[in-house]
């Protein structure tokens, strides 16, 4: 069951300036909007795919639970309790007939401060205009994800079919559901629901395990929000599993995958949902990304001792 707690939120946050359509202090001041385009890119056979960095979101100790355990590792690893700087990426994917994103950014959303919204410089840097995207796979709804679909009030990507879970899309424009949300959760759910409302009919509703595009399917892993999609790509040659927000430090939570997130909306349900994705991935040894692993994110997650380390990969 759903719990529509402050803490489900990661409302307990809300003191530290982590609040949608509040006059929000920014955790982290972020001093030049006009930062270059970071970009790296990966063949996976018929599909090229490239990690294009929208900003860096200085998570600090509080968005994570968990008690000694935690800052002990954090302190082992040389990772100061004041930020861990998470990247949040987006990932354009191209085949001969293809342009397709998968998630958007944060766009002009203003909940962390400036410095976000770069993706438009990095599908700028690489030739692609919105107008060339015809599909745009949102993992879930989060300001992080799917700030950057509408940008100054107009869709973005005026071709695109959005394509997302249902779970997710009934979550967020369930009318009693957001009545019985916090307060401090109303732009949440305003956002979601106005952005998708911005897409009308090119919006496309999915179940688990639909492919949305040849060779692309999308898997509903819950938790972090009610219909968070995960999607495992078959490029031909190479197979890659985009984990989305199953991971928001690519240390911590591969080091002490029990330790909960403040945004969780479920946090029990998503330590489940990382715990199988991890054991399954981790056998598989199959290629991963994610929206908050070291940028790229390309890499592996292993077992190492009784739980797990992201193993980074240079790809060419
Ligand atoms: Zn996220």
């Amino acid at each position: 069951m759903t719990m529509l707690s402050r803490r489900a939120f990661g409302l307990s946050l809300a003191a530290g300036g982590v609040v949608l359509g509040a006059a929000a202090t920014p955790l982290f001041a972020q001093t030049s909007t006009a930062l270059p385009p970071a970009v790296a890119g990966a063949s996976l056979g018929a599909y090229r795919i490239t990690a294009i960095l929208d900003g860096i979101v200085p998570l600090g100790r509080p968005f994570f639970q968990g008690g000694e355990e935690v800052d002990a590792f954090l302190a082992s690893e040389g990772l100061g309790p004041e930020a861990l700087p998470a990247p949040i990426s987006a990932f354009l994917l191209q085949s001969a007939d293809r342009t397709i994103l998968i998630d958007a950014g944060m766009g002009d959303v203003e909940a962390f401060g400036p410095g976000f919204g770069r993706l438009t410089a990095g599908l700028a840097a690489l030739g692609v205009e919105a107008s060339d995207v015809d599909t745009v796979i949102l993992t879930h709804a989060h300001p992080d994800h799917l700030g950057g679909l509408v940008l100054a009030g107009v869709p973005a990507f005026p071709n695109a079919e959005l394509v997302l879970s249902e779970a997710e899309s009934a979550f967020w424009t369930d009318a009693a559901m957001q009545a019985a949300a916090p307060a401090e959760a109303q732009g949440l759910f305003q956002l979601a629901a106005g952005t998708l409302q911005a897409y009308g009919t090119r919006v496309t509703l999915v179940q688990d395990g639909a492919e949305v595009a040849p060779g692309v399917t999308l898997h509903v892993s819950p938790g972090h929000t009610p219909g968070h999609g995960i999607l495992l790509i078959d490029g031909g040659d190479r197979q890659m599993m985009m984990i989305a927000d199953t991971v928001h430090s690519a240390d911590l939570h591969t080091a002490l995958p029990e330790t909960g997130f403040g945004f969780d909306v479920d946090t029990a349900l998503a330590i489940q949902s990382r715990l199988r994705l991890f054991d399954e991935i981790a056998s598989d040894k199959i290629l991963v990304t994610g929206s908050h692993l070291h940028f790229p994110g390309f890499g592996r997650i292993l077992p190492a001792g009784d739980a797990y380390r992201f193993v980074p990969a240079t790809l060419g």
